[in-house]
């Protein structure tokens, strides 16, 4: 009874603590009942935090634990605006009762909460006003004459915009109470009417008002390169709003049931992730992260996208089933957001429902800008030198990033820095070492990380006959490869290795077909090909590759092959090549260039 559980929810519990009360408590399903009853009665039904909606504190924290990304600035601004926007004062209720004191009293209730209220005496002049005033809420009286609320109800559900009703009644008439849920009211109240419920209920149905307009808008979906930001951008969401931060990663998930949970029938069953996390913050409203959700195990057991759109989508969600509960739990006051590297991984009707904010790789001078005024602050205040000067110098920090780190986020750069932070904390103490100002320049971060981890080996490589440089996009950020290609006695075969995928298999076959055609006009001997074999290979044979963009490294590399003349290995190429010759664009140009 305290735990207040809602009335579908209630009855499943009382069933089962009647089964417990005939059982033996010594036998193992006494135990799994028992569990049970213990987990229904420990999820937030109805617990839930209150947002903070003050928009100048949501930007000055965002703004505050990052720098840059204002795009994503931007749109959390707008959510948290539009959600301002559709607080209490739009909340229209109306308020039917034949006796003026009860009216008179709910009305005086509603309106102290901020609502607005308007009131009738009757079902009739309810009707008159319903013509008038869009209402969210009518909240009415069951017996009245003229016109009662069964019949006002009928008479609401037909509107548009639909309002959500709420029956008052006296004990006697709980049979058509019951048949008024079911003829679609939301809620009923037993008179005397206990006010702390009726303001609850009031709350919830406009609650899940708000979340309706706000969930309707996509999920958000953060993809970009690990490490740029996406999860500490999410949590700071959660500070901004004030609610409870979850994050579960989905990486190389391989049952249904481990989102959706096991049947109790199963010995050890157990709810899934999204529940059991529910319960953990103790709140129905958290900010709840699905990380990497575009790497869901390729053997997943059921389809992963069903699940995640019947948890996403809050037409779906409102009523989501966990097989452990078997009873639904709202969860339409969650605020979702996924995390991906890839988004074209993603399966295209799960992709519809979300917007996609792309996290871009950082630049040399963004990584230093973020590394200066944040990792390197942090880290010092994690290792307890902030008491001490300790200052990186612009050359050091410059090979902190060059030479010590290749990523396109700031994971690696962060761990580097706790590096040198956890050798200074050794000198000091070890060297008793006192003075306060300390300068960390580049011979001493060599001294502190060992020699520099990364050269930039391909554009000192030298040129060679058939060998050019190309740019790729992988879901890390940009890469740089060297496509190579040779030429031998043989059969007109093109032989190509490197783990390539059809895609680009085929670039290279258009690549030669281009040239074959066009032989001439690259002064080659039209008739290369024949008594030849072409091979093309593109090292790193562990690393799958596909897409179009390689096409015109290929056609350069060949090009350079059958003329002998060698192709510069510093200029790199990533561009689609038809065989017309035409050099088409591509994406991921800046993580390339990067
Ligand atoms: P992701 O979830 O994208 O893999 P994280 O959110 O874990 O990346 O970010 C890695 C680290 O880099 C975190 O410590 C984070 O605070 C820091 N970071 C990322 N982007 C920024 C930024 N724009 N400003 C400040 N710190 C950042």
């Amino acid at each position: 009874e305290k735990a207040k559980l809602p009335t579908p929810v209630n009855l499943v519990a009382q069933k089962e603590l009647e089964r417990l009360e005939k059982m033996d408590a010594s036998s193992p399903d006494y135990t799994i009942g028992l569990n049970y009853i213990d987990y229904l009665l420990a999820l937030p039904w109805h617990a839930f935090t209150d947002d903070n909606l003050d928009l100048k504190r949501a930007e000055n924290i965002l703004d505050s634990h990052h720098h840059g990304l204002q795009l994503v600035k931007e749109r959390i601004a707008e959510y948290l605006a539009v959600r301002t926007l559709s607080s209490v004062a739009d909340f229209q209720v109306l308020v039917v009762d034949d006796e003026e004191i009860a009216r008179t009293n709910l009305a005086y209730v509603l309106k102290k909460d901020g609502y607005q209220v308007l009131t009738a005496a009757n079902g009739l002049e309810a009707v008159e006003v319903l013509k008038q005033h869009h209402c969210d809420l009518v909240l009415t009286d069951l017996k009245m004459k003229e016109m009662d609320g069964i019949q006002l109800l009928e008479y609401a559900r037909e509107l548009e915009p639909r309002p959500e009703i709420v029956l008052i009644t006296g004990y006697a008439t709980v049979s058509s109470a019951v048949d008024a849920l079911q003829k679609g009211a939301a809620h009923y109240l037993p008179k005397p009417i206990d006010l702390e419920e009726l303001r609850a209920t009031v709350r919830g149905i406009h609650q899940k008002k708000v979340h309706l307009t706000m969930t309707r808008s996509p999920v958000l979906c953060f993809a970009g390169p690990p490490g740029t930001g996406k999860t500490s951008v999410g949590c700071s969401i959660a500070q901004a709003l004030q609610r409870e931060f979850v994050r579960i990663s989905l990486a190389g998930l391989r049952d249904e049931a481990e989102i959706r949970g096991h049947r109790r029938t199963y010995v050890g069953a157990m709810p899934g992730r999204i529940i059991s996390e529910i319960k953990r913050v103790g709140v129905r409203n958290p900010v709840f992260m699905l990380d990497e959700i575009d790497k869901i195990g390729q053997d997943f057991r059921g389809d992963p996208a069903s699940v995640l759109l019947e948890i996403l989508d809050p037409e779906q969600n409102q009523r989501f089933v966990d097989n452990y509960l078997d009873v639904p739990f709202d969860l339409s006051g969650v605020m979702f957001i996924a995390t991906a590297n890839a988004v074209e991984k993603l399966p295209e009707p799960l992709l519809d429902r979300m917007e996609v904010i792309h996290f871009p790789s950082y630049t040399a001078r963004e990584k230093r800008m973020i590394a200066k005024h944040y990792l390197i602050p942090r880290q010092m205040r994690e290792h307890a030198l902030t008491s001490r000067k300790i200052e990186f110098t612009e050359g050091a920090l410059n090979k902190l990033i060059e030479d010590y780190t290749l990523e396109a986020g700031l994971r690696n750069l962060e761990r580097q820095i706790a590096t040198v932070c956890r050798k200074l904390a050794r000198i000091y103490v070890r060297d008793e070492k006192d003075d306060p100002e300390l300068k960390v320049d580049e011979p001493l971060l060599e001294s502190l990380l060992g020699p520099r981890k990364f050269t930039h080996e391909i554009a000192s490589a030298g040129r060679q006959v058939g060998v050019t440089t190309g740019l790729v996009w992988t879901e890390f950020g940009g890469e740089i490869i060297s496509v190579e290609a040779g030429i031998m006695k043989g059969s007109q075969q093109l032989i190509l290795t490197g783990s390539l995928g059809s895609v680009l298999r085929e670039s290279a076959q258009t690549a030669l077909s281009y040239i074959r055609s066009h032989a001439e006009d690259f002064s080659i001997d039209s008739d290369f090909f024949s008594g030849s074999d072409i091979h093309i290979h593109i090292p790193s044979g562990a690393v799958t590759k596909d897409g179009p963009s390689a096409g015109v490294t290929i056609a350069i590399a060949l090009i350079s092959l059958l003329t002998r003349k060698p192709a510069r290995r510093d200029v790199a190429l990533t561009g689609e090549l038809t065989l017309s010759g035409r050099i088409l664009p591509v994406s991921g140009i800046r993580d390339k260039l990067l």
